[in-house]
C-alpha cells in the first residue's frame, strides 16, 4: 500500500528502529511509547485490520505471537507480565490502519484498559 505508514517503514523508506525482522514480520519500537517496553509486532502482508485475516493468513498470525514471546524475552519482560493488544477501528483507538500488535510491559498495567 503506497500510502500506508507501516508499508514505508517495512519499504524503510521511513527510519524506524527495527528490533525484530524476518521474511513475514517487522518489529518496532513504538514512537510514543506508553509503557517502559512499548514494541509494535507488524505482519509484512499489508492488511487494514484484524478483519481482513483470512484462513490462508493464520500461519503467518501465528508467527507474530512467537516473535511477540521471543521478544517479551528479550525485553525482559516475559517473567514481570506483558501485554499483546490490537486496536480494530476507530472506536478501539486504531490509529494507523496496517495491523499491528502492541506488545506492552515493564509496568503493572491495569484492567480494563478503558
Ligand atoms: P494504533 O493507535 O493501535 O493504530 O497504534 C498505532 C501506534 O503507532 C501508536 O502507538 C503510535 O505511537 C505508533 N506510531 C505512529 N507512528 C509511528 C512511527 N513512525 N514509528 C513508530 N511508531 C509509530
Ligand atoms: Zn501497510
Amino acid at each position: 500500500m503506497s500510502n500506508c505508514l507501516f508499508c514505508k517503514i517495512i519499504k524503510k523508506e521511513i527510519p524506524a528502529e527495527i528490533v525484530f525482522e524476518d521474511e513475514g514480520i517487522i518489529a518496532i519500537r513504538d514512537i510514543n511509547p506508553q509503557a517502559p517496553v512499548h514494541l509494535l509486532v507488524i505482519p509484512k502482508k499489508h492488511f487494514s485490520t484484524v478483519l481482513d485475516i483470512q484462513e490462508e493468513d493464520h500461519e503467518l498470525i501465528g508467527c507474530v505471537f512467537s516473535v511477540a514471546n521471543h521478544l517479551a524475552i528479550e525485553e525482559g519482560v516475559d517473567r514481570s507480565g506483558f501485554r499483546l493488544v490490537v486496536n480494530c477501528g476507530e472506536g478501539a483507538g486504531q490509529s494507523v490502519f496496517h495491523i499491528h500488535y502492541h506488545l506492552l510491559g515493564g509496568r503493572p498495567l491495569q484492567w480494563p484498559p478503558g
